[in-house]
Protein backbone atom coordinates (compact mmCIF):
# COMPACT_ATOMS: atom_id res chain seq x y z
CA UNK A 1 0.00 0.00 0.00
CA UNK A 2 1.23 3.83 -1.16
CA UNK A 3 2.17 5.54 2.31
CA UNK A 4 -0.41 8.34 1.94
CA UNK A 5 2.06 12.03 1.31
CA UNK A 6 0.15 13.87 4.83
CA UNK A 7 2.31 17.52 4.31
CA UNK A 8 1.63 17.87 0.79
CA UNK A 9 -1.88 16.97 1.69
CA UNK A 10 -2.54 19.00 4.09
CA UNK A 11 -0.31 21.78 2.75
CA UNK A 12 -2.98 21.88 -0.23
CA UNK A 13 -6.17 21.44 1.74
CA UNK A 14 -4.83 24.30 3.76
CA UNK A 15 -4.13 26.27 0.49
CA UNK A 16 -7.60 25.61 -1.00
CA UNK A 17 -9.22 27.13 2.20
CA UNK A 18 -6.35 29.76 2.32
CA UNK A 19 -7.09 33.29 4.08
CA UNK A 20 -9.66 34.82 1.89
CA UNK A 21 -12.54 32.24 2.37
CA UNK A 22 -12.59 30.61 5.48
CA UNK A 23 -12.26 26.73 5.76
CA UNK A 24 -15.65 26.51 7.17
CA UNK A 25 -16.89 28.14 3.99
CA UNK A 26 -15.17 25.76 1.32
CA UNK A 27 -16.05 21.91 1.29
CA UNK A 28 -13.42 19.28 0.56
CA UNK A 29 -13.31 19.14 -3.89
CA UNK A 30 -11.52 16.08 -4.90
CA UNK A 31 -8.19 18.44 -6.38
CA UNK A 32 -8.68 16.47 -9.99
CA UNK A 33 -12.48 17.37 -9.80
CA UNK A 34 -11.26 20.90 -11.20
CA UNK A 35 -8.53 19.57 -14.25
CA UNK A 36 -10.37 19.06 -17.12
CA UNK A 37 -8.78 16.45 -18.62
CA UNK A 38 -9.42 14.37 -15.50
CA UNK A 39 -12.99 14.88 -15.71
CA UNK A 40 -15.05 12.24 -17.57
CA UNK A 41 -17.92 13.18 -20.74
CA UNK A 42 -20.69 13.20 -18.24
CA UNK A 43 -18.98 15.33 -15.41
CA UNK A 44 -17.91 18.60 -17.41
CA UNK A 45 -21.44 17.56 -19.32
CA UNK A 46 -23.75 18.10 -16.57
CA UNK A 47 -21.77 20.99 -15.21
CA UNK A 48 -22.42 22.55 -18.37
CA UNK A 49 -26.34 21.34 -17.94
CA UNK A 50 -26.19 22.89 -14.59
CA UNK A 51 -25.49 26.04 -15.11
CA UNK A 52 -22.40 26.25 -13.14
CA UNK A 53 -19.46 26.16 -15.06
CA UNK A 54 -18.36 29.80 -15.90
CA UNK A 55 -14.66 30.18 -16.94
CA UNK A 56 -11.62 28.16 -17.37
CA UNK A 57 -8.26 28.85 -16.98
CA UNK A 58 -5.39 27.90 -19.36
CA UNK A 59 -1.99 27.58 -17.95
CA UNK A 60 0.65 28.26 -20.02
CA UNK A 61 4.46 27.35 -19.00
CA UNK A 62 7.66 25.55 -20.49
CA UNK A 63 9.40 22.32 -20.76
CA UNK A 64 13.02 24.02 -20.21
CA UNK A 65 16.27 24.14 -18.41
CA UNK A 66 15.80 24.88 -14.56
CA UNK A 67 19.21 24.35 -13.81
CA UNK A 68 21.25 21.62 -12.30
CA UNK A 69 18.55 21.16 -9.37
CA UNK A 70 14.93 22.14 -10.68
CA UNK A 71 12.78 20.20 -13.11
CA UNK A 72 12.27 20.88 -16.36
CA UNK A 73 8.39 21.25 -15.89
CA UNK A 74 8.69 23.87 -12.98
CA UNK A 75 6.96 26.65 -14.99
CA UNK A 76 3.89 24.22 -16.53
CA UNK A 77 3.39 23.02 -12.67
CA UNK A 78 3.70 26.22 -11.06
CA UNK A 79 1.13 27.50 -13.48
CA UNK A 80 -1.36 24.60 -13.02
CA UNK A 81 -0.74 24.26 -9.22
CA UNK A 82 -2.14 27.99 -8.61
CA UNK A 83 -4.32 27.56 -11.18
CA UNK A 84 -5.58 24.24 -9.65
CA UNK A 85 -5.79 25.83 -5.96
CA UNK A 86 -7.87 28.85 -7.46
CA UNK A 87 -10.15 26.81 -9.53
CA UNK A 88 -10.94 24.15 -6.19
CA UNK A 89 -11.54 28.19 -4.34
CA UNK A 90 -14.09 28.93 -7.13
CA UNK A 91 -15.50 25.53 -7.71
CA UNK A 92 -17.78 24.56 -9.93
CA UNK A 93 -17.20 27.71 -11.26
CA UNK A 94 -13.41 27.27 -13.18
CA UNK A 95 -12.61 24.67 -14.51
CA UNK A 96 -8.63 24.51 -15.39
CA UNK A 97 -8.00 23.29 -19.04
CA UNK A 98 -5.22 20.82 -20.52
CA UNK A 99 -1.29 23.02 -19.81
CA UNK A 100 0.40 24.24 -22.65
CA UNK A 101 3.91 22.79 -21.01
CA UNK A 102 5.85 23.47 -23.96
CA UNK A 103 6.60 27.43 -24.53
CA UNK A 104 8.87 29.77 -26.38
CA UNK A 105 12.56 28.82 -25.08
CA UNK A 106 14.84 29.51 -27.95
CA UNK A 107 17.26 31.30 -25.62
CA UNK A 108 17.61 28.12 -23.35
CA UNK A 109 18.65 25.61 -26.44
CA UNK A 110 22.49 25.54 -25.68
CA UNK A 111 21.43 23.73 -22.07
CA UNK A 112 20.34 20.27 -22.74
CA UNK A 113 16.46 19.11 -22.40
CA UNK A 114 15.11 22.40 -23.64
CA UNK A 115 12.40 22.39 -25.85
CA UNK A 116 10.90 25.05 -27.23
CA UNK A 117 8.25 26.54 -29.78
CA UNK A 118 8.25 28.87 -32.42
CA UNK A 119 5.73 31.91 -31.10
CA UNK A 120 4.19 31.74 -33.70
CA UNK A 121 3.62 28.51 -33.13
CA UNK A 122 3.02 28.47 -29.34
CA UNK A 123 0.28 31.46 -30.13
CA UNK A 124 -1.52 29.07 -32.58
CA UNK A 125 -2.35 26.32 -29.87
CA UNK A 126 -3.02 28.36 -27.07
CA UNK A 127 -5.49 30.62 -29.49
CA UNK A 128 -7.35 26.90 -30.73
CA UNK A 129 -7.48 26.03 -26.93
CA UNK A 130 -9.44 29.10 -26.24
CA UNK A 131 -11.28 28.56 -29.61
CA UNK A 132 -12.38 24.70 -28.01
CA UNK A 133 -13.41 26.26 -24.88
CA UNK A 134 -15.35 28.88 -26.29
CA UNK A 135 -17.21 26.65 -28.82
CA UNK A 136 -18.27 24.54 -25.53
CA UNK A 137 -20.10 27.66 -23.90
CA UNK A 138 -17.25 28.96 -22.08
CA UNK A 139 -17.14 32.91 -22.32
CA UNK A 140 -14.64 34.03 -20.11
CA UNK A 141 -10.75 32.30 -20.27
CA UNK A 142 -8.01 33.41 -17.87
CA UNK A 143 -4.71 32.28 -19.51
CA UNK A 144 -2.20 32.03 -16.19
CA UNK A 145 1.37 31.94 -17.63
CA UNK A 146 4.54 30.44 -15.80
CA UNK A 147 7.40 31.01 -18.34
CA UNK A 148 8.42 34.76 -18.70
CA UNK A 149 9.52 33.88 -22.56
CA UNK A 150 5.35 33.73 -22.72
CA UNK A 151 4.83 36.81 -21.82
CA UNK A 152 4.99 39.35 -24.43
CA UNK A 153 3.60 37.10 -27.07
CA UNK A 154 0.39 36.71 -25.03
CA UNK A 155 0.52 40.10 -23.93
CA UNK A 156 0.28 41.34 -27.45
CA UNK A 157 -2.04 38.78 -28.93
CA UNK A 158 -4.62 38.51 -26.54
CA UNK A 159 -6.83 41.81 -27.50
CA UNK A 160 -6.57 40.04 -31.04
CA UNK A 161 -8.19 36.65 -29.64
CA UNK A 162 -10.79 38.75 -27.46
CA UNK A 163 -12.12 40.04 -30.66
CA UNK A 164 -11.85 36.75 -32.76
CA UNK A 165 -13.66 35.35 -30.02
CA UNK A 166 -15.81 37.28 -28.42
CA UNK A 167 -14.99 36.09 -25.08
CA UNK A 168 -13.74 37.73 -21.97
CA UNK A 169 -10.05 36.89 -22.02
CA UNK A 170 -6.99 38.05 -20.11
CA UNK A 171 -3.42 36.52 -19.71
CA UNK A 172 -1.42 37.03 -16.62
CA UNK A 173 1.54 36.25 -15.51
CA UNK A 174 1.09 33.99 -12.01
CA UNK A 175 3.94 36.41 -10.74
CA UNK A 176 1.68 39.53 -11.39
CA UNK A 177 0.47 38.69 -8.13
CA UNK A 178 3.37 40.30 -6.29
CA UNK A 179 4.21 43.51 -5.67
CA UNK A 180 8.17 44.66 -4.91
CA UNK A 181 7.77 44.91 -1.47
CA UNK A 182 5.98 41.27 -0.86
CA UNK A 183 9.26 40.10 -2.69
CA UNK A 184 11.64 42.16 -0.54
CA UNK A 185 9.38 40.55 2.23
CA UNK A 186 9.60 37.01 1.48
CA UNK A 187 12.72 36.41 -0.43
CA UNK A 188 16.66 37.54 0.36
CA UNK A 189 17.24 38.05 -3.09
CA UNK A 190 13.39 39.92 -3.72
CA UNK A 191 14.01 38.47 -7.10
CA UNK A 192 10.90 37.14 -8.51
CA UNK A 193 10.64 35.01 -10.67
CA UNK A 194 14.54 35.09 -11.43
CA UNK A 195 15.35 31.42 -13.25
CA UNK A 196 15.29 28.34 -11.05
CA UNK A 197 16.76 30.57 -8.18
CA UNK A 198 15.12 31.06 -4.78
CA UNK A 199 11.84 32.10 -6.08
CA UNK A 200 11.27 29.12 -8.30
CA UNK A 201 12.44 26.45 -6.07
CA UNK A 202 11.14 27.62 -3.06
CA UNK A 203 7.84 26.89 -4.69
CA UNK A 204 8.87 23.56 -5.86
CA UNK A 205 9.87 22.71 -2.52
CA UNK A 206 6.54 23.79 -0.88
CA UNK A 207 4.48 22.12 -3.91
CA UNK A 208 5.86 19.29 -5.60
CA UNK A 209 9.58 18.74 -3.53
CA UNK A 210 10.16 15.36 -5.54
CA UNK A 211 11.41 18.22 -8.31
CA UNK A 212 14.08 19.76 -6.40
CA UNK A 213 16.96 17.54 -6.17
CA UNK A 214 20.14 18.64 -4.91
CA UNK A 215 21.99 14.98 -4.88
CA UNK A 216 25.15 15.55 -6.41
CA UNK A 217 24.78 18.48 -7.70
CA UNK A 218 28.42 20.14 -7.78
CA UNK A 219 28.28 23.58 -9.52
CA UNK A 220 31.81 24.34 -8.84
CA UNK A 221 32.35 20.79 -10.94
CA UNK A 222 30.53 21.23 -13.88
CA UNK A 223 30.21 24.93 -14.86
CA UNK A 224 33.18 24.61 -17.47
CA UNK A 225 31.45 22.25 -19.53
CA UNK A 226 27.99 23.19 -19.33
CA UNK A 227 28.34 24.73 -22.87
CA UNK A 228 26.57 28.14 -22.24
CA UNK A 229 27.97 30.36 -25.08
CA UNK A 230 26.56 34.18 -23.62
CA UNK A 231 29.05 35.42 -20.82
CA UNK A 232 26.46 37.33 -19.35
CA UNK A 233 24.39 34.22 -19.31
CA UNK A 234 27.03 31.63 -17.92
CA UNK A 235 27.46 34.36 -15.08
CA UNK A 236 23.34 34.66 -14.32
CA UNK A 237 23.33 30.81 -14.35
CA UNK A 238 26.03 30.57 -11.77
CA UNK A 239 24.14 32.82 -9.56
CA UNK A 240 21.28 31.80 -9.71
CA UNK A 241 22.74 28.58 -9.06
CA UNK A 242 23.85 29.76 -5.77
CA UNK A 243 20.59 31.86 -4.75
CA UNK A 244 18.44 28.76 -5.29
CA UNK A 245 20.19 27.69 -2.15
CA UNK A 246 18.31 30.26 -0.28
CA UNK A 247 15.05 28.54 -0.98
CA UNK A 248 12.58 26.81 1.39
CA UNK A 249 9.51 25.62 1.64
CA UNK A 250 7.83 28.25 3.85
CA UNK A 251 8.30 30.87 1.35
CA UNK A 252 7.36 29.11 -1.59
CA UNK A 253 3.92 28.23 0.35
CA UNK A 254 3.64 32.02 1.51
CA UNK A 255 4.48 32.94 -1.63
CA UNK A 256 1.94 30.39 -3.52
CA UNK A 257 -0.71 31.02 -1.40
CA UNK A 258 -0.47 35.39 -2.37
CA UNK A 259 -0.77 34.16 -5.84
CA UNK A 260 -3.49 31.58 -5.12
CA UNK A 261 -6.12 34.54 -3.53
CA UNK A 262 -4.68 37.03 -6.56
CA UNK A 263 -6.09 34.63 -9.24
CA UNK A 264 -9.19 34.35 -7.15
CA UNK A 265 -9.86 37.84 -7.27
CA UNK A 266 -9.08 38.26 -11.04
CA UNK A 267 -11.41 35.37 -11.91
CA UNK A 268 -14.00 37.09 -9.69
CA UNK A 269 -13.77 40.13 -11.21
CA UNK A 270 -13.73 38.67 -14.61
CA UNK A 271 -16.91 36.56 -14.13
CA UNK A 272 -18.78 39.25 -13.05
CA UNK A 273 -18.19 41.83 -16.09
ZN1 LIG B 1 11.02 28.75 -14.61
Amino acid sequence: MKTPNWPRRHFLATLACSAVSPAADVPYVHPRKVLLWECTRKEIRELFEEGRLKAAILPTGSTEQHNEHLAMIQDTASATLVAQQAALRLYPQVIVATPVAVGISPYWMDRKGTLTLRKETFLAVVYDICESLATHGIRCVLILNGHGGNEAALKESVPEFRRKLGIRLEAHSYWEAYSPEMARQYLATARIPGHAAEFETSFALAAFPERVRWEGVDYEKVKGKLGIKDPKSAAEDELFAREARLATAAKGQALIGIAVDWVVARLRAMMAA
